[in-house]
């Protein structure tokens, strides 16, 4: 698979002196050809920092980030013609009407009219191109950004925050709108977000960044299913949870004992339960979710 976006050690320091605040601090990832790749980070983590330096936006201070390969200072011409963004909020004249506000972008971009009815359509805004853009909805102006960011049927698309002020209905439709533009159309996207739940539904890769450095990335698959957690219930609920605690970490939630333990642990488990004349009702796995693993590993 090629690569799209590759970070080598990237650092970005705002101010100077006594001002001077490190955003990121030496980060480093890669992006593939054709993934959905979630970047998360608690507020002020350095996501849209990062953004912004992959964009051009602003520059690093150390480091190198590439875009297909490119380093992004000689990357221009990619930016223009392979890359579709949205970054904090698009702006748009409110007096013009959203079919409008696009005409004007694909204008500037040679795209033909019959594009921005495709991309309004994709966003699902078909039925108010017509309404100007002061009357929108805060999730239909965000529905508008993200058309914008894909009017020219770019091949890497990076979006911060894409659908922050959207209804499930609408979080369900990017979902199934990015899915559908990774998996069938062999684009790459890149995007930040604060729906964990949602990240780990739409994204198969994830970065999580916590104070300008990585400290988790893998496939979202491999993330939550990395570390099981098991819910026991059996009586003497105290006898059973002083044995597990002897080789597990336990803890005891409401009536239940929970354990972190790998499915393999199970069988000697309910054995050693059962040899201590202790009653065994429940085995249930718990899923690991993403909202688990980033209060995890973002915790000071
Ligand atoms: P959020 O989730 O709140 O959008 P973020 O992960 O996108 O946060 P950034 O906006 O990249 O975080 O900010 C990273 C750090 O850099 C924060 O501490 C922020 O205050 C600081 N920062 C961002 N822009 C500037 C700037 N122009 N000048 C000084 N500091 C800045």
């Amino acid at each position: 698979m090629a690569s799209v976006i590759r970070i080598d050690n990237l650092r970005k320091i705002y101010g100077k002196g006594d001002n001077a605040m490190t955003a990121i601090d030496g980060l480093s990832l890669e992006v593939q050809s054709g993934q959905i790749y979630g970047f998360l980070g608690s507020n002020g983590a350095g996501k849209t920092t990062t953004i912004k330096i992959l964009l051009s936006l602003i520059h690093a201070t150390s480091g190198q980030a590439y875009l297909f390969d490119t380093p992004i200072h000689e990357a221009h011409d990619i930016l223009q013609t392979k890359v579709g963004a949205l970054v904090e909020e698009a702006t748009f004249y409110p007096f013009m009407t959203g079919y409008d506000n696009l005409r004007v972008l694909a204008q500037s971009s040679g795209i033909k009219d019959i594009e921005v009815r495709k991309t309004l359509s994709l966003v699902g805004l078909e039925n108010y191109a017509k309404r100007k853009t002061k009357t929108y909805s805060t999730g239909m102006k965000q529905r508008l950004g993200v058309a914008s960011a894909l009017l020219t049927n770019p091949d890497l698309i990076i979006l911060d925050e894409p659908t922050s002020g959207l209804d499930p209905k609408g979080i369900q439709d990017m979902r199934i709108m990015f899915q559908h533009l990774a998996h069938n159309e062999g684009k790459t996207i890149f995007l930040s977000s604060h729906l964990l739940h949602e990240i780990e539904q739409t994204c198969d890769h994830v970065a999580i960044i916590h104070k300008g450095k990585l400290v988790q990335e893998g496939t979202v698959e491999s993330l939550v299913s990395e570390q099981s957690r098991f819910h026991i219930k059996a009586t003497p609920i105290d006898k059973a949870f002083a044995l597990l605690a002897e080789s597990f970490s336990a803890q005891l939630v409401d009536t239940k004992i929970e354990i972190n333990a790998s499915a393999d642990d199970i069988p000697k488990i309910i054995q050693t339960l059962i040899e201590n004349e202790i009653a065994l009702y429940e085995v249930i796995p718990k899923r690991r979710t993403l909202e688990d693993l980033f209060l995890d590993v973002t915790h000071d």
